[in-house]
């Protein structure tokens, strides 16, 4: 390692992978390997080896900018962007109620902003409504494991348990190409003698690892987990010992999958039943075996429904809550965990509590210095937030997103965002929203700045600093101090992130994620810590004081900690065969503080009976089905080279080389159809709007089905055809199946 390289961490995704930055000769930094981090050990993917780039200020932005008279963005002050923003906001809340005034946030941002953001709006600007685009990536995933464990953690095991399991089944994942250095967990487990089972309707990078791809018909994936179940009790493969004894609801959730038919299922979803034989097969035999679920599930009108009936699989055949066995979801954004737990989602409060939990609103706001009463309830979620810019909602703060590419039925989206009466957006680029914006504020990134982030598998990080930001750029902690400020609250948003984190330890205490037993110290010496991991946070004199004339005198309140218990007794508890694994670094955490939690649910579920649930489910269609109008599906995904919006990957030169432009993958015979070749300008079209993009010939892809990456803007923008019809327990949108029809077009 370079003499003076700091030891940090990606700014993508969910991987968190580690890295070093040290001094470039030239200036700036370079990547340099880090292989002590047991992730990735080393190995980053282009993403991640290019990601100075972003850095350079010639690529990122370096001053606010307010739009002029002229209607033109024009750089201004730190001083008078602040000053439009909250004058806006304070107008808003003026004329129409603390609700005309939206915040909108990112899986993207560290714990400490998120944290901090969540707060700002429930006390500054008393609004409900906050979201973030978090709930596009993982939320049917997050309801599921809810449902069923009564705890949402991604993975509840490490990854390095992976190799060690017998089985993989891994539902709509393309990792080979979202997080190419997770790729070797799955090269491990088949060197050991372990299967792996790929489902997806593409033959994907990933797929082509598989020892058995199943391809169904996009949007079917509840049918083919029920037809699976179906087949397992049918064969008797069923784990009646464990069912009895660690879970409730059994016999519902049984009989809704008997009526799913493996004849039936074939109909549905196109695979075969031999196919669907010999994956209960490779799934029953081994003692050790896992689903893991990704987009593909997760991304639909019934994506909470499609979780659960992969959990009830794992469930019956005895998996989760035993060694190397279980169900997890694989998240997407960097911290897509994280940024879930702490209270910037519409309906949560740090922690992952409930903002309907009295005692929830009663401790966090202790926490806060605020009347529990003054708390805001629950608001709309992320795409019903944009759907009511310009009409309830009249202001919007926007931080770490750009809904312009990334969100479903974008043009609509970005016809709201363009009715607002105002919008601020901090961010570290020009993205596609922030050129909307009223105000644009530049901000701290990654190796600019130091804060925790959560990976996929709940290890929490510390992303170091490793370069003094260009003068001109502000932290998004700095942001919010600075509006607070501005809009009457003088104390409660520091601007130091360990600072912000103290306080998050102290309001995630006795919380499902429970972050009070780590600091900024262990997460620099253990690599990481896992949550649950409560511990005995310092109390901090408590410092907001709330807008509200009803809350507490802010400097008279104390606080203790609460009192630690269903997130301790189901963490790890027992011995596995690399005990060292499951206490990281145990050697050097002092007597009596807590290793963290690298296995969930071993000896119990986090249910208030310790048992999991069953949850009875059924099939049913997408909410858009084929018809003679739009007679094809369309599925949208990623590309290895960019990144979610492409706002940052698409400023790499090197990334833009290797992926330069949306394209159209399709079936050589339905380009026969169509009458197209191979690189030629299509138009698909669905009830949203029209999309054109190259051809791409493959036989990877179902003959019904066509898929687009979402990453770029434009007349390529996917997401110009996406449907926002709406889970009806996450809200997820359903990025995943919608129908289209094609048309060629004619080029000049
Ligand atoms: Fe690792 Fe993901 Fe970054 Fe690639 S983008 S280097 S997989 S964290």
């Amino acid at each position: 390692m370079h003499a003076t390289a700091t030891p940090t961490h990606c700014p993508y995704c969910a991987l968190q992978c580690g890295m070093n930055l040290a001094p470039a000769p030239g200036g700036g930094v370079d990547v340099v390997e880090r292989a002590d981090f047991p992730v990735n050990r080393g190995a980053l993917c282009g993403k991640g080896r290019t990601a100075p780039a972003l850095l350079s200020p010639s690529v990122r932005l370096t001053s606010p900018l307010v739009r002029s008279a002229a209607g033109e963005l024009v750089p201004a002050s730190w001083d008078e962007a602040l000053d439009r923003i909250a004058g806006a906001l304070s107008a808003a809340r003026a004329e129409h109620g603390p609700d005309a005034c939206g915040v909108f946030g990112g899986g993207g941002l560290t714990n400490e902003k998120a944290y901090a953001l969540g707060k700002f709006a429930r006390i500054v600007l008393g609004t409900s409504q906050i979201d973030y685009n978090g709930r596009f990536c993982m939320s049917s995933a997050a309801a599921g494991g809810m449902k069923a464990f009564g705890l949402d953690r991604g993975l509840p095991f490490p990854l390095e348990d992976i190799p060690k399991t017998g089985c993989v089944i891994l539902v709509g994942s393309n990792l080979a190409e979202t997080m190419p250095p997770a790729l070797r967990y799955f090269t491990e487990l088949r060197e050991n003698g372990g299967r792996l089972i790929v489902v997806d309707p593409r033959r994907t990078r990933t797929a082509e690892q598989a020892d058995l791809h199943l391809a169904p018909r996009p949007g079917t994936d509840l049918a083919l987990a029920l037809g699976l179940l179906h087949l397992v009790v049918a064969e008797g493969r069923t784990d009646e010992a464990y069912i009895e004894e660690r879970t409730e609801g059994w016999a519902e959730a049984r009989a809704a999958a008997m009526a799913h038919w493996p004849e039936y299922v074939e109909r549905i979803t196109g695979v075969s039943v031999p196919q669907l034989r010999e994956a209960v097969r490779m799934f029953c035999e081994p003692e050790h075996a896992m689903v893991l679920t990704a987009r593909g599930p997760e991304q639909q009108a019934k994506g909470t429904d499609t979780v659960s009936a992969w959990i009830n699989l794992c469930l019956a055949t005895g998996r989760p809550g035993r060694p190397l066995s279980g169900y997890g979801c694989l998240t997407g954004q960097g911290n897509g965990q994280g940024g879930r737990e702490h209270g910037q989602k519409a309906d949560q409060l740090p922690g992952y509590r409930k903002l309907t939990d009295p005692e929830a609103r009663r401790h966090v706001a202790e926490v806060w210095g605020v009347d529990p009463d003054s708390l805001p309830g629950p608001g709309r979620s992320a795409y019903e937030l944009l759907d009511a810019l310009g009409r309830d909602v009249r202001t919007l703060l926007l931080m770490g997103s750009n809904p312009v590419v990334s969100a479903p039925r974008a043009a609509h989206v970005e016809e709201r965002l363009r009715s607002l009466d105002f919008l601020a957006v901090c961010d570290v680029v020009l993205s596609e929203t922030a050129a909307l914006a009223d105000v644009v504020l530049p901000v701290t990134q990654w190796a600019e700045e130091t804060g925790t982030t959560t990976n996929l598998e709940g290890r929490v990080l510390l992303r170091r600093q490793a370069i003094t930001p260009p003068e001109g750029v502000r932290s998004d902690l700095h942001v919010m101090h600075e509006l607070a400020d501005r809009l009457g609250v003088e104390k409660g948003f520091p601007t130091d992130p360990e600072e912000v984190f103290e306080e998050l330890r102290r309001a995630s205490a006795g919380g499902p994620a429970d972050y009070s037993g780590i600091t900024y110290r262990r997460l620099a010496e253990e690599n990481g810590v896992f949550w649950p991991c409560p511990g005995d946070p310092v109390p901090l004199p408590l410092v907001a004081a709330s807008p509200d004339p009803k809350g507490p005198d802010a400097a008279e309140a104390t606080d203790a900690p609460e009192a630690m218990d269903a997130p301790e007794a189901m963490g790890d508890s027992k011995a596995l065969d690399e005990p060292e694994a499951r206490v990281p670094h145990a050697s050097q955490t002092p007597q009596g503080v807590h290793p963290g939690s690298p296995r969930l649910f071993l000896d119990r579920f986090a249910t208030d009976d310790g048992r999991a649930r069953f949850v009875a489910v059924s099939y049913r269609d997408a909410d858009e089905e084929p018809d003679a109008e739009y007679p094809v599906l369309l599925t949208t995904g990623r590309v290895v080279a960019q990144y979610q919006s492409g706002a940052q990957t698409r400023r790499v030169d090197e990334l833009n080389a290797a992926a330069p432009g949306p394209f159209v993958e399709m079936h050589p015979r339905l380009a026969e159809r169509l009458g197209a070749a191979d690189g030629d300008a299509v138009a698909v079209v669905s009830r949203r709007g029209r999309a054109v993009a190259p051809a791409r010939i493959s036989t990877g892809i179902r003959p019904d089905t066509v898929f687009m990456p979402f990453h770029w803007p434009g007349e390529g923008r996917a997401n110009t055809l996406t449907n926002p019809a709406l889970d009806p327990t996450s809200r997820m949108p359903e990025f995943k199946v919608c129908a289209v029809r094609l048309e060629t077009v004619s080029q000049p």
